[in-house]
Parts: C-alpha cells; sequence; structure tokens
C-alpha cells in the first residue's frame, strides 16, 4: 500500500516538473507550443476561408472551448489523472503477477524499423479509439459523459478538446492493454500525437477541404460535421462517422454516412437546451446514469 502512496505522489512531482518544463524551456518537441501553433494556423485558415461564412470570428464557446483544450491537454493529468494511473498500471500490473502472467506482450515491434512502428501504433490505437467512440455512444453511461462534447452548437477547430475528462480515462484506459500487447519498443509517440492533433483540430474545423478519394482514409470537416448532428437519419440513432483521425474504419464498417452537404446542419442532441453550458456545470454531469434523452 505504501508503495502505492509513493507512486502517487511521485506521478504528481514528475508531471507538475514536466509541465513547468512545457512552460519554462520552448524547445521543438514542446507539446504546448504545438498546440498553440497548431490552433493558431487553424484559426487563421477559418478567419481567411471560412466554410460557414456567417458563422461569428469567436463563435459560440469559442472561449470555453480554449480552456477545454488547455484543461484536457494538460491540467486534468496534473489535478489528478497522471498519479491515478500511474497507480492503476501499478495495480493492474501486479494483479496480472498474481495471476502469474509477468508480460503482456504478444508481438514484439522493437526490432522493426521506427516508421513501421509508428504506423503500426498509430493504426491500432486510431481502431481501438473508433471502438471507443462507438462505446460511448452505445452505452448509456458513458453516452452522459460524451454529450459534454456533442454539446457544440457552432463548430470550430477548438471543438475538438471540448469534452468530459472521464473521456480521458475511458480511452486511456481501453486503448492501454492493446498497446501493452504490441510491445512496441517506442519511447516516443511524439509525432502520432501531434499529428493525431492536427487531424482533430481540422475535423472540427470551418474549412472546406475537397480531399478527393483521400476522404475515404482520412476523417474531414465535411464528415465530422454529421458526427455533430443534432437530428440523425433514420437507422442511425445511436450516431455515425465516429472515426477520430481515420475514416478508413467507418467506410470499412459501414457507418460512415454524409446524407447531404452538412454545412447548416443544427448541432447537439435532443434536449441539448437543458444541458449545462459553463464548464464546471459540464465537468459534473455525467454521473446520474440516465437514459439517451
Ligand atoms: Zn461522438
Ligand atoms: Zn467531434
Amino acid at each position: 500500500m505504501e508503495n502505492y502512496w509513493h507512486i502517487f505522489v511521485d506521478g504528481y512531482r514528475d508531471y507538475g516538473r514536466y509541465l513547468w518544463s512545457e512552460i519554462t524551456q520552448l524547445h521543438g518537441r514542446n507539446y504546448l507550443l504545438w498546440l498553440i501553433g497548431i490552433s493558431v494556423v487553424f484559426f487563421a485558415l477559418e478567419l481567411a476561408r471560412p466554410w460557414r461564412k456567417d458563422q461569428p470570428r469567436f463563435r459560440k464557446d469559442f472561449w470555453l472551448d480554449a480552456f477545454y483544450m488547455f484543461f484536457n491537454f494538460f491540467l486534468f493529468s496534473l489535478v489528478i489523472y497522471n498519479a491515478a494511473s500511474d497507480v492503476a498500471v501499478t495495480f493492474f500490473n501486479d494483479m496480472l503477477a498474481a495471476v502469474g502472467i509477468r508480460n503482456l506482450v504478444a508481438i514484439e515491434v522493437g526490432s522493426w524499423p521506427v516508421w513501421t512502428q509508428l504506423v503500426a501504433l498509430f493504426l491500432i490505437r486510431d481502431f481501438v479509439q473508433w471502438n471507443t467512440h462507438r462505446l460511448l455512444h452505445r452505452v448509456p453511461f458513458l453516452w452522459q459523459f460524451h454529450k459534454v462534447h456533442h454539446s457544440v452548437e457552432q463548430m470550430g477547430f477548438a471543438a475538438h478538446l471540448r469534452y468530459h475528462w472521464m473521456e480521458n480515462v475511458v480511452y486511456r484506459s481501453l486503448e492501454y492493454v492493446p498497446l501493452a500487447m504490441i510491445g512496441f519498443g517506442i519511447d516516443d509517440f511524439f509525432i502520432v500525437h501531434i499529428f493525431t492533433l492536427a487531424v482533430g483540430h481540422f475535423n472540427h474545423s470551418n474549412l472546406k477541404v475537397p480531399l478527393g478519394p483521400l476522404k475515404y482514409v482520412f476523417n474531414n470537416p465535411q464528415m465530422h460535421i454529421w458526427h455533430h448532428a443534432k437530428h440523425l437519419p433514420a437507422g442511425r440513432s445511436y450516431g455515425m462517422n465516429y472515426g477520430l483521425t481515420l475514416s478508413l474504419w467507418d467506410y470499412l464498417f459501414g457507418t460512415a454516412c454524409i446524407p447531404s452537404d452538412g454545412r447548416d446542419v443544427e448541432l447537439g442532441f435532443p434536449g441539448d437546451e437543458r444541458f449545462p453550458t459553463s464548464f464546471l456545470g459540464q465537468v459534473r454531469t455525467g454521473f446520474g446514469g440516465k437514459d439517451r434523452p
């Protein structure tokens, strides 16, 4: 027990040091700089060539979403997540050891060329996340948290990181075992994180970029806006277009749906007019366990 307590305390100390170094040391692999840089690029593109020309430049909830970006990317880990997840991982490994499992690795990719490792990691992670996103829509308990992301009324790049802190827990827990099983030898996923961050911003941006045949591979604003549609087409009551970075999974598994040009489609979910509008109101939602409205 004392061991877990030390891991918990060390988790805070290490993450606190990391966050401080992100703020004070401006080097090329600094997540904070990349988050700001990518956000500025998409904001400038939205100003220059907006898809919805009549949408305000500082759309509804722009600043709320700007805060969510920093909260979900940095602060939540400092508040509790990093220390708690270090304890959970140690506890999980101790439990496995107690039943005789000392190594989760099923495929050893450490000897592969580094680019192959990165592509494998990216594909497996994105597929697990696509499944996790489907669960967020299917399981009533999880949908209560996911509503925060779907409470966006006017779409823009910063809406990407508006989501309930429980989604961090759900996504990272469900991807932990599959990623541990491939035993990747990479200790640096920086480029994968930055790439998925940029594509996530792109999906939510107020931009129209025809991708041609690449739309069957990469998610994009013209597809993801339908994921946020308030009124779903018949037979799609649990949603559609679940892809995060790749649209490929939706096309492969029949969950892709773009009924028409979604530029001005109404966003949200039935009953969203009663949903909390403040950050504090939204982070407290989700524990009532009510069914989908
Ligand atoms: Zn969703
Ligand atoms: Zn979204």
